[in-house]
């Protein structure tokens, strides 16, 4: 995109309501807004020329003040075994994003990242290694999705925020793109459908709490021992396990919702009868549930486990009265882990030009 565009609003942002103030505030009718919305969140119109119901010169003072943040699908990777489909999306300014698109027997749910890059420095996790850039605007994160309907011909069912960047990092545009995503005149789908994972910023978790959405919480524990858990996960050295699941149980109490706990089984680091032990005392009696991942493997990183491993704590688990399910592995084939593709993709050249919309 051209310097002049960067100056220009970028709509796919705006709320509804931000949207009726610009519009208004152009001496047009406030019901205009609804229309223009419309087009672009359920129409999915990003061209200000194709709103044919908008007059011709309210069209062109669109183009003028307004500009959509595109994001193109720089490579595209699809898996052979289960129809996963992973892109490469390059942003108007260069940087690179990873979603991911899976098909299940209920319908489609996608992985969107939230920021270019993670500041968290989680061991086992490749956007880690690729280091922060920046956050993700709203319209970043909602593009994510409405590109990959329109590439894959389909309307996805749930959305998960568990790709590339920590979401309560990007705390005020995460809420955005939320209330973006499940506008009742936009895209509207339910927050009962989404899950937004994150590595424990505990008093982003309080205030996230407080505004009472429907969406569920998933928490990256990956270890029930604060010496563990701060080895592999850093946020533990400022946010410990005790204020954690102390922000959790708040969390629960005040939504009404269920949290899940993420547990990546790591051989020889948190998966031993130990830690099956600690991780139940940790979590009895809080209204949770516990996904085991078999650590998907990193190549900068020595990591690893087996189905059989993670299968093997969940009975760990089970025996001490705590349910757990061992994730389903999607699209094993294609590199399916977070931000490897993205690093790939910075180190090969900061990417040779091509693959344009
Ligand atoms: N920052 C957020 C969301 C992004 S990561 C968070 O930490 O929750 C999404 C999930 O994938 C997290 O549970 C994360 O810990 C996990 N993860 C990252 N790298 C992984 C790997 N190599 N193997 C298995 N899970 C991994």
């Amino acid at each position: 995109m051209s310097g002049d565009t960067l100056e220009k609003i970028d709509i796919l942002s705006l709320t509804l309501d931000e949207l009726e103030q610009i519009i208004v505030g152009m001496d047009e009718k406030k019901f205009r807004a609804k229309q223009i919305f419309q087009w672009l969140h359920v129409k999915r119109v990003f061209d200000f020329e194709k709103m044919t119901d908008i007059s011709a010169q309210l069209r062109l003072h669109l183009n003028k003040i307004f500009c959509v943040n595109g994001l193109f699908v720089q490579k595209k990777l699809e898996s052979s075994i289960d129809n996963t489909v992973k892109y490469l999306y390059r942003l108007s300014d260069g940087n690179f994003v990873e979603t991911v698109l899976m098909e299940y027997s209920y319908g489609y749910s996608i992985c969107v990242s939230t920021q270019v890059g993670c500041k968290m420095g989680c061991r086992f996790c490749a956007s880690a290694i690729a280091g922060y850039v920046r956050d993700l605007a709203p319209s970043e994160i909602l593009m994510q999705i409405y590109e990959a309907e329109k590439d894959a011909g389909v309307r996805v069912s749930g959305v998960v925020l568990m790709g590339i960047g920590e979401p309560l990092d990007n705390f005020d545009n995460v809420i955005k793109f939320l209330s973006l995503l499940s506008h009742k005149d936009g895209n509207n789908l339910s927050l009962r459908h989404v899950s937004l994972s994150t590595c424990g910023i505990v008093p982003k978790i309080y205030e996230l709490a407080d505004m009472k959405l429907q969406l569920t919480l998933s928490v990256s524990l990956h270890c029930a021992d604060n010496k563990g858990r701060s080895e592999i996960m850093p946020v533990n050295r400022v946010y410990d396990i005790d204020e954690l699941i102390k922000a959790c149980r708040y969390y629960i109490e005040h939504t009404g919702r269920r949290i899940t706990f993420e547990y990546a089984v790591i051989d020889d680091v948190n998966s031993s009868a130990k830690d099956a032990d600690r991780l139940a005392a940790l979590l009895r009696g809080i209204n949770c549930h516990v996904n085991l991942i078999p650590v998907n493997k990193v190549k900068e990183r020595s990591y690893h486990t087996s189905r059989s491993a993670a299968a093997a704590f969940a009975d760990q688990l089970a025996k001490r009265g705590i349910n757990a399910t061992v994730r389903r592995t999607l699209g094993s084939d294609i590199e399916a882990a977070c931000g490897q593709l993205r690093r790939d993709a910075d180190s090969h050249n900061k990417i040779k030009g091509g693959a344009e919309a």
